[in-house]
């Protein structure tokens, strides 16, 4: 699934989760940071812009769901991040369990165009080749079902932004949040006027 998704899904794991901003933050970390990954697609763009060649998504192809869509992967990043934690075994616990939220959405919801690009998990990459995870009813990446989740996600998160005060937008910028939840509350209050 996308990383936006992936953002707004740990992020309402986070706040139903936690008690502070601050370990709330790292367990939504914990479940976009898989996709780390992916960045080879930049290095892959921005060498074709200056070589001239074309893109073939080298790095992208190479790195991307086997550097860090595994449990190695999970294990480093939740111990990282339970570094900053406030409540340190929870916040460990917690990033794991949205760190394999990620693998699992993507388990079910990452398919290329055709039928048969199913996009596997090799939980135990890049350390060792097996286990490989396939779900042959795997849905397209960019398959309804996804906006469908995608949707749905948002809407209960702008509701409870509302609500509490706060938004998936602290996870970037607490500042920004504080603007996106009074556009938010002023929205709100013209509709229930
Ligand atoms: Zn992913």
């Amino acid at each position: 699934m996308s990383p936006i998704i992936h953002l707004v899904g740990s992020w309402l794991v986070a706040s139903a989760v936690t008690d502070n901003p601050r370990d709330r933050k790292l367990v939504t970390w914990a479940g976009v940071l898989p996709d780390l990954d992916g960045l080879g697609i930049v290095v892959d763009v921005v060498g074709s812009a200056i070589s001239g060649h074309e893109n073939k998504f080298h790095y992208y192809q190479q790195y991307h769901h086997l550097l860090s869509h595994g449990w190695p992967g999970a294990v480093l990043v939740s111990l990282l991040l339970m570094c900053f934690a406030r409540k340190k075994p929870q916040v460990l616990f917690w990033c794991l369990v949205t760190f394999h939220l990620h693998l699992l959405c993507d388990l079910i919801g990452s398919r290329g165009p055709e039928v048969g690009d199913l996009w596997p998990i090799c939980y135990s990459e890049p350390l060792f080749r097996h286990p490989i995870w396939f779900w042959k009813h795997q849905w397209r990446l960019d398959g309804w079902q996804n906006e469908v989740i995608y949707i749905v996600l948002l809407i209960t998160s702008l509701w409870l932004a509302v609500k509490r005060g706060y938004s998936f937008v602290e996870v970037v910028s607490k500042q920004a949040d504080q603007v996106f939840v009074q556009v938010l509350r002023k929205w709100s209050g013209q509709l229930h006027r």
